[in-house]
C-alpha cells in the first residue's frame, strides 16, 4: 500500500514536510477486525499536535489520520458485523477495553487501555488499513466519502462538547476558534437547540463573517465583550486567551468546554491575567472533552444524516498531505481538509 508516514517527531517551522511518501506492505486484519480500502481521511489539527510531540505517537514510523471513510474489502477471524463492499468509517477511537468501569459505562473515551487511530495504531494517510470492526460505523448515504470524513472527528467530538456543555435550548451559546469542528457545532446547535442565540470569538475577520453567515447573532475577535452574558462556551483553539476571556464571557454558573487535546505553551502567560472574581466567581466550571466514545460517532453521524450536516471541504491528494498540515498550521482555513486517495 501507499502511504504517508511520520518517522519522528519535528518543528513543522523548521521541518515543512514530516511526512515522507512510502510504499509499505499491504496490512492483514486480525481477529474481529475489517481490512478497509481508504478512499478520503480528514487532516485534523491533532495530528499536528502529534508531529510536533504534544500527543507522541508510541512507536515510529507510524501512519497518522483518525477521519477515514473506505470500503471494507476483507474480514478477520471472527468479524461478522460487516460485508465486503459495506462502507465505513473510523474516528478517534481506534479500541478501548470493553470490560473496565469506564467501557461499561459508556465512557470508553475515558478506559485506560483506550488506543487511537494514527496514533497507537495506524490510521487513515494511506490507502488501506485495518481496525476492530466494533469500532467502525456505517457511513450515512447521504454523504460523500469527503463529506463524511471531518464529521468522524471535528463532528463526533463537537457533539460531544456540545453535550458537555449541558446547555439547554434557549440558553446562550458561545464558540471561541472558529474552524472545522466550530462549524458544524454551529450546525448542530442550531438544530437541536432552536431558540439558542450562538455567538462566535474568532480571531480574523474572515472567520467571523463566515460563523454571521452560518446563523450566528453576533461574531468578534476572541478578546471582545459579546453583548451579553453567555450560558456555555465551547473553546477549539489550541492557545490559552481563548479560556481566560471566555471566562469574562460567561454568566453566573456557566461552563467553559475545553475542546482541544492539547493545548500550546505559546501564550501560557495569558493566564495570569485571570482574576477569581470575574473569571472564576459566581461557581463557573471548566471541563475538558477527552477523545470521543463510540456513541458519539454513531449518534453523531445519525443527526448529521437528519439535519443535514454537509461539511465544507477542500481535498488535497495524498501526496500533498504535508501542504494541508502547513494550511492548518498557519490557520488557512476554511471548512474542513480532506486526502482524497487516487
Ligand atoms: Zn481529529
Ligand atoms: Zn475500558
Amino acid at each position: 500500500m501507499e502511504a504517508m508516514v511520520l518517522e519522528k517527531i519535528t518543528d513543522l517551522s523548521v521541518e515543512r514536510n514530516p511526512l515522507k511518501k512510502a510504499t509499505a506492505p499491504d496490512p492483514v486484519p486480525g481477529k474481529g477486525a475489517v481490512l478497509i480500502k481508504v478512499s478520503t481521511c480528514g487532516v485534523c489539527h491533532t495530528e499536528l499536535d502529534e508531529i510536533e510531540g504534544r500527543t507522541p505517537p508510541p512507536r515510529f514510523p507510524v501512519i497518522l489520520g483518525h477521519q477515514v471513510v473506505g470500503t471494507v474489502i476483507d474480514r478477520g477471524q471472527g468479524a461478522r458485523l460487516f460485508q465486503a463492499g459495506d462502507r465505513v468509517g473510523v474516528g478517534w477511537i481506534y479500541s478501548s477495553c470493553g470490560t473496565c468501569a469506564f467501557c461499561r459505562k459508556g465512557f470508553d473515551n475515558l478506559c485506560p487501555e483506550f488506543r487511537a487511530t494514527g496514533r497507537d495504531a495506524d490510521g487513515g494517510y494511506a490507502t488501506l488499513m485495518t481496525v476492530p470492526e466494533k469500532f467502525a460505523y456505517t457511513i450515512p448515504e447521504v454523504f460523500s466519502d469527503s463529506e463524511a470524513a471531518p464529521l468522524l472527528c471535528a463532528g463526533a467530538i463537537g457533539y460531544r462538547s456540545l453535550r458537555l456543555t449541558e446547555i439547554q435550548n434557549g440558553e446562550l451559546l458561545g464558540l471561541t476558534g472558529f474552524g472545522a469542528s466550530a462549524h458544524l457545532v454551529l450546525k448542530m446547535a442550531r438544530y437541536q437547540y432552536p431558540d439558542t442565540d450562538i455567538f462566535v470569538f474568532a480571531r480574523s475577520e474572515k472567520e467571523q463573517e463566515f460563523a454571521r453567515e452560518l446563523g450566528a447573532v453576533w461574531a468578534g475577535p476572541t478578546a471582545a465583550m459579546a453583548p451579553q452574558r453567555l450560558h456555555a462556551i465551547i473553546d477549539t483553539t489550541p492557545v490559552w486567551k481563548p479560556v481566560v476571556e471566555a471566562m469574562k464571557n460567561l454568566e453566573s454558573g456557566g461552563r467553559l468546554v475545553i475542546n482541544a487535546i492539547r493545548k500550546e505553551s505559546i501564550d501560557k502567560k495569558y493566564l495570569l491575567k485571570l482574576e477569581y472574581p470575574s473569571h472564576l466567581w459566581m461557581e463557573k466550571e471548566i471541563k475538558s472533552v477527552a477523545n470521543v466514545a463510540r456513541t458519539d460517532i454513531s449518534e453523531f453521524l445519525d443527526l448529521a444524516a437528519r439535519i443535514p450536516i454537509k461539511p465544507e471541504v477542500q481535498e488535497f491528494a495524498l501526496e500533498d498531505a504535508n501542504r494541508a498540515l502547513l494550511e492548518l498550521k498557519e490557520r488557512k482555513i476554511r471548512g474542513a481538509k480532506v486526502l482524497k486517495m487516487a
